[in-house]
């Protein structure tokens, strides 16, 4: 528990069900939005899903912007804005995984008035389990000094407007993209149990969603098209992005950002990798925290202390079990790579959340302990 904490609450819609992806129009035309920018994938175009986002609004649909790489490029915000202000749209839907909606999200914060409340509205279909259709923050990679950064922006008016969660959406996610975003979805829960800025709400939608995730997430893995497991592990995924989108993020997420945005480690990669590291990082010093998460998903031990480590164990097996990637060097992460990344998480305002204060020294460790 924390003592003295801030909440805020952002105004969303949340629809969750299989098939609410039909209701798509019906949200157009309640909230008066006529015209619309679809933000997307190459991905979702193959499988079909972009034909019946197409078919289902018809003309409200003024243009589709399907290629949206990992990691927010600038590029891609510069084309969603050229897009938005050629057809003047009053709406942008995002359907994919976190990039596609950082995308949005990014284009929607360029376009709004600094001098009035005027704003570009965000729909967002997610299509993996990140959860960035539930927070104000968003990444945009932009070179300097020679360098690619991944730069995050926190600014609630950007908080996707309405949300369809539908399960059905994930049914053809590939095996590996489920297991790294499912792992990226329960890194928030861990990180939101032990954050220094969590309160009651963040800390009850991370420990309901660590357990609906535990369960759930091996079963996807297994068999893709398991509905009732892609329902469950959807809603921990919404739970999970609950309790990221109030609180601070710590050291496990600094360093995936700066994997992601400077090296290009697909981001659900990063977090397989970085997580049970980063538990065992803050076992010690985030015990109680960290035993409540242990408690939901069925570890019993003696002590806080124990219960936390633990975990760390449990997580590094759940992980190896779904059959990712361990170590940075199987990412393409060079031995030379680990000097940049150090300087650049250690200067990380995420890391500097952290709950235990990370020295220089103590991040050259951690990275080369997962190298
Ligand atoms: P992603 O959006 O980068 O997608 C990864 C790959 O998966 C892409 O090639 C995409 O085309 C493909 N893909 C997505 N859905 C698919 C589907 N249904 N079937 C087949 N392929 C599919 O991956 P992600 O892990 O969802 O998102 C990561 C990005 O989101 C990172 O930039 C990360 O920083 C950001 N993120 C932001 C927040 C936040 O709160 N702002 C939270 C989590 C992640």
């Amino acid at each position: 528990m924390n003592e003295s904490f801030t909440y805020n609450t952002f105004p969303q819609t949340v629809l969750f069900g299989a098939g609410v992806v039909e209701k798509i129009a019906d949200m157009l035309t309640q909230n008066s939005f006529a015209r619309a920018v679809l933000v997307t994938t190459r991905s979702q175009r193959a499988n079909g899903n972009v034909a019946r986002v197409e078919n289902l609004l018809g003309a409200k649909l003024a243009a589709v912007f399907d290629a949206t790489q990992p990691h927010v490029p600038q590029s891609n915000v510069d084309a969603t804005i050229q897009l938005a202000r050629e057809t003047n749209a009053e709406v942008l839907i995002a359907l994919g995984g976190g990039s596609a909606i950082g995308v949005a999200k990014a284009t929607a914060h360029s376009l709004q008035s600094p001098v009035s409340n005027l704003q570009l509205p965000i729909i967002a279909i997610p299509t993996t389990y990140a959860g960035s259709e539930m927070t104000p923050v968003f990444g945009v990679t932009r070179e300097r000094d020679g360098v690619l950064k991944k730069e995050t922006v926190n600014d609630a008016r950007i908080v996707p407007r309405v949300v369809l969660y539908d399960p059905l959406l994930t049914l053809d996610v590939p095996r590996e993209l489920t297991a790294s975003t499912g792992i990226n979805a329960f890194a928030h829960c861990v990180e939101a149990i032990y954050s220094i800025t969590r309160n009651p709400l963040s800390s009850a939608a991370a420990l309901y969603g660590a357990r609906w995730i535990y369960h759930a997430l091996p079963r996807c893995v297994e068999n893709g098209a398991d509905v009732a497991a892609r329902s469950e592990m959807l809603q921990g995924a919404y739970l999970a992005g609950v309790a990221l989108g109030n609180v601070a993020m710590g050291l496990h997420h600094g360093v995936c950002h700066v994997l992601g945005g400077t090296l290009n480690v697909p981001h659900g990669m990063a977090n397989a990798i970085v997580l049970p590291h980063a538990i065992r990082f803050n076992a010690d010093a985030c015990a109680a925290e960290l035993a409540q998460l242990a408690r939901v998903i069925g570890i019993d031990a003696e002590s806080d202390e124990l219960a936390a480590r633990e975990l760390g164990k449990r997580v590094a097996r759940w992980i190896q079990q779904m059959q990712l990637s361990t170590r940075l060097r199987e990412v393409g992460v060079r031995e030379q790579d680990l000097a940049l990344v150090t300087q650049l998480a250690v200067n990380s305002k995420t890391v500097q959340n952290n709950p235990r204060r990370v020295s220089e020294q103590e991040m050259e460790k951690f990275l080369g302990e997962m190298w």
